[in-house]
């Protein structure tokens, strides 16, 4: 099918679904707290649907049980939320879809439940400055290779590695479109990035190896030595002005 670039009605329609995807992310992480179970924060997402008269990306996508998807400590991406109650030091990752008037959003965050270790909000630190270098790379007439290179080194340089086997992923009517946006590569490699692409970049950030691991559930991505796992994520149109965020919160 090739990378679909979108005309400014589109992308216009793409900044609110965006939008309800912020808003979302904003009210669940603001109810986080120690003893919730991550059911809770499903519900709370349906609840926030209605209320804009969005659906859900990611219910029944190949068969997914939920809404959202909560990832917890060693949990890379995809966790279904369910009874597992959130404990003090936890990181939870927590990733929204939606779509509305046609249009896809997707967006993910990383926060800790209470007090977390110096470390892990380092992990999150990093993980959200790659997502930013990557979004800052994503320019008219740059290449694809520039933002995956600049998500891996800024991860390296923290210390950090980036996970090889899942990738970000071109956006629009479709959840998942062309291109893939791996999270490591070459500068100057890769399709031409083109005014009118969106773009969902999200870096996925282990503090032990890059290697993971798919749990019996067939969904739950772990890192496969137990280390700790982020992700963050951003909607993003390629314009004439620059990186734009479609899903700013
Ligand atoms: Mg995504």
């Amino acid at each position: 099918m090739g990378i679909i670039i979108k005309s400014s009605e589109e992308i216009a329609a793409m900044r609110k679904a965006g939008g309800i995807v912020a808003r979302i992310l904003q009210r669940l992480v603001s109810q986080i707290r120690p003893g919730m179970r991550t059911r809770e924060l499903d519900n709370m997402c349906l609840e926030e649907l209605s209320k804009y008269g969005a659906q859900s990306s990611f219910k029944g996508y190949r068969g997914f049980p939920a809404h959202i998807c909560t990832s917890v400590n060693d949990e890379v991406v995809h966790g279904i939320p369910g009874e597992r109650t959130l404990c003090e030091g936890d990181v939870v990752s927590i990733d929204v879809g939606v779509i509305y008037d046609g249009f896809q959003g997707d967006a993910a965050i990383t926060v800790g439940v209470g007090e977390i270790s110096p470390e892990a909000r380092r992990l999150l630190k990093v993980t959200e400055d790659a997502l930013l270098a990557g979004i800052a790379a994503a320019k008219d007439n740059a290449r694809l290779g520039d933002v995956s290179a600049a998500i891996q080194r800024c991860v390296e340089a923290g210390g950090f590695s980036v996970v090889r086997e899942y990738t970000g992923h071109g956006i629009g009517r479709d959840m998942h479109e062309e291109p893939q946006i791996p999270n490591f590569g070459t500068s100057g490699r890769g399709p031409l990035l083109r005014k009118g692409m969106t773009l969902a970049i999200e870096p996925m950030v282990n503090s032990g190896g890059w290697s993971t691991r798919l749990s019996d559930d067939q969904w739950t991505v772990t890192t496969a030595d137990g280390s700790l796992s982020a992700h963050f994520e951003h909607t993003v149109a390629v314009t004439d002005g620059g990186p734009e965020i479609l899903t700013m919160m």
